[in-house]
C-alpha cells in the first residue's frame, strides 16, 4: 500500500485547537491517511520551552486521543539535542520501513505560514523538499505568501487567532483558555499548574 502522512511538528507548549485544526484541514484536502504530532525535543529558536518534555507529550496524547487519524511520535523527543526537521523525516521514515517493511509512503510536512517564512533558514532546507512536499496553512497575521524558492501546497483559510503563547499567558493570569485547547488538555494543565509560574 501506499500511504500519504503528514507531519506536524512544534513545541505544542501546549497544544492547541488551532494545531488540530491545521491538521485536520491538511488531511482532508490531501487525503492524508494520517498526520504525525511531533513534539520538538529542545526548540533551537526558542530560550528554553515552559513545560517539561513529559508534559509536552502527554497533552498531545490527550489531544490525539478520540482522533484515530492523528498520531504522536517521539522521535525528537527521544533524541538528544537541538530539533532539525531534516533529523525528524529521516527518523520517522526510518521507523515507518520498520514497521511497514511492505508498504511506501508520500510524506507531506505541514506548517504554519510564520513557520514556512522562516523555512529557508532551517538546516537543509533543499534536502527536506527532496523527502516531502510542503503544506502550508495560513496564519492570521502573517504573510500568507507562496514562496518562490519552496513551492507548496498553500491551504488558504479563514484561520485561527490561537497561539500557544496565548494560553501560556492565559494560565498565568489566571484567565479562562477553555476554548483554545481541547479540554482534556485544558484539564491537564490545571490539575499540573504548568504555566502558573513561568
Ligand atoms: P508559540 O506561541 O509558543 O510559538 P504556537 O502557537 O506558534 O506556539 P508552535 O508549537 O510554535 O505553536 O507551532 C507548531 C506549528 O503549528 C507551526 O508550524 C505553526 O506555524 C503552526 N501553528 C500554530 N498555531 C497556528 C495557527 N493559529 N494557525 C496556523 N498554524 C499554526
Ligand atoms: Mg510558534
Amino acid at each position: 500500500m501506499q500511504f500519504r502522512i503528514g507531519i506536524l511538528g512544534g513545541s505544542f507548549d501546549p497544544i492547541h485547537l488551532a494545531h488540530l485544526e491545521a491538521a485536520r484541514i491538511a488531511r482532508d484536502k490531501l487525503d492524508l491517511d494520517f498526520v504525525y504530532l511531533v513534539p520538538a525535543g529542545n526548540p533551537y529558536h526558542r530560550d528554553h520551552v515552559v513545560a517539561s518534555t513529559e508534559a509536552r507529550l502527554a497533552m498531545c496524547e490527550l489531544a490525539a486521543q478520540g482522533h484515530d487519524w492523528l498520531k504522536v511520535s517521539k522521535v525528537d523527543t527521544d533524541r538528544i539535542g537541538n530539533t532539525y526537521t531534516i533529523d525528524t523525516i529521516s527518523d520517522l521514515a526510518g521507523e515507518f520501513t520498520r514497521d511497514f517493511p511492505n508498504d511506501s509512503v508520500e510524506w507531506f510536512l505541514i506548517l504554519g505560514a510564520d513557520a514556512y517564512k522562516n523555512f529557508p533558514q532551517w538546516k537543509q532546507p533543499e534536502e527536506i523538499t527532496k523527502n516531502v512536499s510542503i503544506v502550508v496553512v495560513s496564519r492570521p497575521g502573517e504573510d500568507n505568501q507562496e514562496l518562490e524558492l519552496f513551492p507548496c501546497h498553500f491551504i488558504d483559510v479563514p484561520g485561527w487567532e490561537i497561539s500557544s503563547t496565548q494560553v501560556r499567558l492565559a494560565a498565568k493570569n489566571n484567565e479562562t483558555f477553555d476554548e483554545l485547547v481541547p479540554t482534556s488538555v485544558s484539564q491537564y494543565i490545571k490539575t499540573n499548574k504548568l504555566y502558573a509560574n513561568q
